[in-house]
Parts: C-alpha cells; structure tokens; sequence
C-alpha cells in the first residue's frame, strides 16, 4: 500500500466503491464520474503508479487486469456491442490518480476516440 493513494484506500476498505469483480490480485469498482452508461475501473491490488511500471514490473499483474477487464465487460454485458479499455498515462494522457486503472466504459455508441486535431 502506498501512502495517501486514493485507490490503495479503496483496496484497504478505507474508502468505500462499488465493487461488481474481485480476483485475489485486482479489484474493479464503478468509477464515481461515470462518462458513459457503464463506466468500471480496474485495478491491481497492488500499487502500481501507471501501467508502464506494471508492465515492466509484474508484466503477470497486468495479465490478470487485462483478463479482469475482460471478465468485467461479459458481467456487464458489453461484448455484443463492444466497449472500450483506457489507461490514461501521466500527465498529457490525462491520468488523475496514479495507481495504475483500466477505464471499461461502453453501453453506448462512444464516438471516436480522440477529437480531430
Ligand atoms: P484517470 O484520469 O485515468 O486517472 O481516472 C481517474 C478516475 O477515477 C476518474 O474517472 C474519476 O472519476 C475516478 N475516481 C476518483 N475518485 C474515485 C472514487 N472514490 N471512486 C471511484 N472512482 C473514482
Ligand atoms: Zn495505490
């Protein structure tokens, strides 16, 4: 657990969420800003501050977020339409909280995926 990290505090019990999938070694909670009809945040149990260091740390952790995030997506009955996995990554990605997630948002057309420049 690292100090003062919002989602080590969700793992911890110390800040509560929505929890809709648990494995031994990730967790994925409702995002509380959801920017589309589903809207999950995936995360390793373990502190990871983007996912460039869990790749390179514990390449297996980020095995198991992905397959997390897939699992996720059957749950919440995303597959026959699609949905779409985000990491937001430092600064210009636009990362908010720096223990490493997985956005799994769909339940609706989410447009492209960046605006044209
Ligand atoms: P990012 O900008 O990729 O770091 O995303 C951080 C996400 O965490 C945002 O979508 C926030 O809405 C979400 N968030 C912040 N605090 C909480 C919380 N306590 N529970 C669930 N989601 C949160
Ligand atoms: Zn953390």
């Amino acid at each position: 657990m690292s100090a003062d990290c919002l989602f080590c505090k969700i793992v911890a019990g110390e800040i509560p969420a929505d929890v809709v999938h648990e494995t031994g070694a990730t967790l994925a909670f409702r995002d509380i800003g959801p920017k589309a009809p589903v809207h999950v945040l995936v995360i390793p149990k373990a502190h990871h501050a983007d996912v460039a260091a869990l790749a390179v740390t514990d390449p297996a952790l980020a095995g198991e977020v992905l397959a997390a995030a897939a699992e996720v997506a059957r749950k919440e009955g995303l597959l026959a339409h699609g949905y779409r996995t985000i990491f937001n990554t430092g600064g210009y990605g636009g990362q908010e909280v720096f223990h490493v997630h997985a956005h799994v948002v769909g339940g609706a057309p989410l447009g492209p995926m960046l605006s044209p420049r």
